[in-house]
């Protein structure tokens, strides 16, 4: 049983046999169908359903073929899903450079690509005149009788034969169904003029961006209330005003009420795009797409086909969250200056810390530098942080810390608490024979959450009760070792009972109305601190915080990671400037047993200069990564030596790679994690110009053997 869809208006092109597909697979490679007539005219950027291997699956028309291969007999295309190709040329181009250089396979960069079109099955279809329907597709009409409106979802469990969605957008083209529309996300408004009057620096900011011709990348240097978003906002609007569109990424924290508010009171027609969305509401935001003028959301709103695209800006560029660290590993501020450069538009990354990255591309003249020099509150500056020596102190808050904290309360301000560790403690040690239980799983101790009685893994996610003995020699004599947030919260209910407080962690805020309600709350000031982890840190913006503290400034410090010092500073510095940034001056405390080391002198914004050029001369002797390109490729399985063998195979193929410097194969510093050993070839380029791309071959012709997990780190952030 078949239906046949009456032919689409337009004469098929017989010269179109067949098509190539990238198929949502991680084989590599694309694949050729031949393209039945009853689908109407062949265009790439569609997608389809294709028979594969025994069932079916989806993929996108890369290419269409005007003959087909000889000798081959090719299998059919079954559904046709889109009308209209879903990216132009230029896009289609863009995610085919994505794929080259994250040596992704078609199958894998489409699937990511079009994650947000993936949610086809809640599309619902009403249908205005059944009789006539019924006349034109007797049996689709069928399962609409007694129905008002049916999603793709619930036709397709009636439908047995192939091309339904095909034969639905027919029936819509017809006239004979009609897509229901999501009310959009948020309101359409009038949108508001501006008000501010910006500062001179602001005004040059603004001009440039404005004033670009094609593709220009500017990096927009300001602390933390220099205005760099209302920089944003007003080069958006220009942007806007000439009829194009405007696209913002923001970190994922980030994506906080206080952006969109700003935006919404600007802006007619808003939309925001991350990853705690429903799939209706997905739905809504794509439904409305070529009615968005102001795009915001976190790294994967890239892909969304917003028309007339016409900038980008990525704020927070150095946040480490724009890198997506499992399927492909692509970063997302990296792909948008792609993006930008193949749709010749300018993009903005914006920071009060700029990643190395960017500000060595500034620095080599790629990306052009806008600094917004200081603050527009004027007290902010006059903040120095101030530094605790912890080593003589018992328990998580000083004598000090204690104080500012009464006195802010008293005062009537607000102040928050910094310690990026959720949980009671970050182990538990015996004190008779020193043992600290581990994870079965993962290279890493257990995290004591006392509430709840457990010890968890914050790595694999693994949980147990407490043992009330030490597992290694029985004696009952347990303790906590360091401070969690969970133990901060028990401190300051006892020594500090009038501050009304609340903990911002993953374990507190565990969703987005949550995170809402608890910063609301902090605004309207019915709370007078908020203690947290980096959750907190991310791009909020608190008036009326005069105090912040760093409980353990000394955390992350000395990981074995080549850019812990750089993300320790980014942190702190970050951290520090949430204070004062209101027409009150601020106050930093900031707690460590390791009062002389260097970088404690350089947090602050003011130091930023100076130390991201120390840095970045560092990494130029050692040609460390932004002066050389790095791709590691991680290998895991149960059992290790699969793991060091699978490794070996392949370093032994890169030898051939002449001008890349190959080390290892050698355990990860994490070497193990959810019960994989995992070991890594790291692969260094300090000409830039090999890599990625020399490798693709090799990683297409050398199979991953059974049960190790292959994967590639092109650019990576995570060296743990
Ligand atoms: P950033 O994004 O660099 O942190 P914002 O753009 O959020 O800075 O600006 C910080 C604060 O200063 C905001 O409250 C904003 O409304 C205000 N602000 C920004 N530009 C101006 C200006 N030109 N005049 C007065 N206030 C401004
Ligand atoms: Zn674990």
């Amino acid at each position: 049983m078949r239906i046949r869809v009456a032919a689409e208006g337009a004469p098929l092109s017989a010269a179109i046999a067949c098509v190539e597909v990238a198929v949502f697979s991680p084989l590599p490679g694309s694949f050729t169908y031949s393209w039945p007539e009853e689908l109407g005219e062949a265009c790439a950027g569609i997608r389809v359903r294709v028979p594969f291997g025994k069932g079916f699956r989806n993929g996108v028309v890369l290419r269409l073929l005007r003959s087909a291969p000889e000798g081959v007999e090719l299998k059919t295309i079954s559904d046709r899903l889109d009308v209209q190709p879903l990216y132009d040329a230029a896009r289609m181009q863009w995610l085919d450079r994505v794929r080259r250089y994250y040596l992704a396979t078609h199958g894998e960069v489409w699937q990511l690509a079009l994650a947000w079109a993936a949610h086809d099955d809640h599309r619902r279809f009403r249908c205005p005149d059944i009789g006539a329907f019924e006349k034109a597709y007797p049996l689709l009409a069928g399962l609409f009788i007694n129905k008002r409106a049916l999603s793709l979802k619930k036709m397709a469990a009636g439908f047995v034969t192939a091309p339904l969605v095909h034969a639905v957008h027919s029936a819509c083209h017809a006239g004979l169904l009609n897509e229901v529309i999501q009310k959009p996300l948020l309101e359409h408004s009038e949108g508001k003029p501006f008000e501010l009057q910006l500062t001179e620096a602001q005004t040059i900011a603004v001009d440039h961006v404005t004033g670009a011709a094609g593709f220009t990348p500017f990096l927009l240097f300001g602390c933390t209330g220099s205005g760099k978003t209302e920089v944003y906002l007003r080069a958006a609007a220009e942007m806007i005003r000439r009829g194009g569109r405007v696209l913002v990424l923001v970190p994922e924290i980030g994506l906080t009420p206080m952006w969109i508010a700003r935006l919404q009171a600007r802006f007619a027609r808003v939309a925001v795009w991350h990853s705690a969305m429903t799939e209706r509401e997905r739905l809504a935001v794509r439904q409305h797409l070529d009615h968005t003028d102001i795009l915001i959301g976190t790294r994967s709103a890239l892909f969304l086909p917003l028309p007339h695209l016409s900038m980008i800006v990525v704020d927070e560029e150095h946040d480490g969250s724009f890198k997506q660290l499992d399927g492909i590993a692509y970063s997302a501020r990296d792909m948008a200056v792609l993006l930008a450069q193949q749709l010749n538009i300018p993009i903005v990354l914006g920071s009060a810390t700029p990643s190395l990255e960017s500000w060595r591309q500034a620095e080599a003249g790629h990306y052009q530098r806008i600094d917004l020099a200081s603050r527009i509150a004027v007290h902010a500056l006059q903040v120095k942080p101030k530094i605790i020596d912890m080593r003589q102190v018992d328990g998580p808050v000083s004598p000090q810390l204690q104080h500012a904290l009464q006195q802010t309360l008293e005062a009537g301000d607000q102040s928050i608490l910094f310690l990026n560790r959720r949980g009671y403690a970050p182990a538990l040690q015996c004190c008779a024979c020193g043992d600290v239980p581990q994870c079965p799983a993962c290279s890493m101790s257990l995290t004591l959450h006392r509430k709840a009685a457990q010890l968890r893994c914050h790595s694999c996610g693994f949980s147990r009760r407490v043992p009330l003995c030490c597992e290694a020699c029985g004696e009952p004599a347990l303790m906590p070792m360091g401070d969690g947030t969970e133990k901060l919260d028990e401190w300051l209910t006892e020594h500090l009972p009038a501050l009304r407080f609340a903990r911002f962690d993953r374990d507190m805020v565990t969703s987005h109305t949550r995170l809402s309600e608890i910063l609301a709350a902090f605004e309207r000031r019915e709370l007078d601190c908020l203690l947290g982890t980096q959750m907190l840190v991310k791009g909020h913006d608190f008036p009326h915080v005069t105090l912040v503290g760093v409980i353990n400034a000394d955390q992350g410090m000395s990981l074995p990671d080549f850019r812990a010092g750089e993300r320790w500073w980014q942190q702190m510095t970050q951290v520090t400037g949430r204070a004062g940034r209101g027409d009150k001056p601020g106050h930093m405390l900031i707690q460590t047993r390791m009062p002389d080391a260097p970088w404690l002198s350089r947090i602050g914004e003011s130091e930023a200069e100076a130390t991201m050029h120390e840095e970045l001369e560092l990494r130029r002797m050692l040609n460390y990564p932004p002066f050389a390109r790095w791709v590691r490729v991680l290998f895991s399985a149960t059992h290790a030596d699969r793991a060091v063998q699978a490794a070996e195979a392949f370093a032994r193929r890169c030898h051939d790679l002449s001008d890349v410097m190959i080390s290892g194969p050698m355990p990860c510093p994490l070497e193990r994690v959810a019960g994989r050993y995992r070991f890594e070839v790291l692969l260094r380029d300090v000409s830039r110009q090999l890599l990625p791309w020399k490798l693709a071959a090799l990683l297409d012709t050398l199979p991953v053997p059974s049960g190790v997990r292959r994967r590639v780190d092109v650019d990576p952030q995570d060296m743990m």
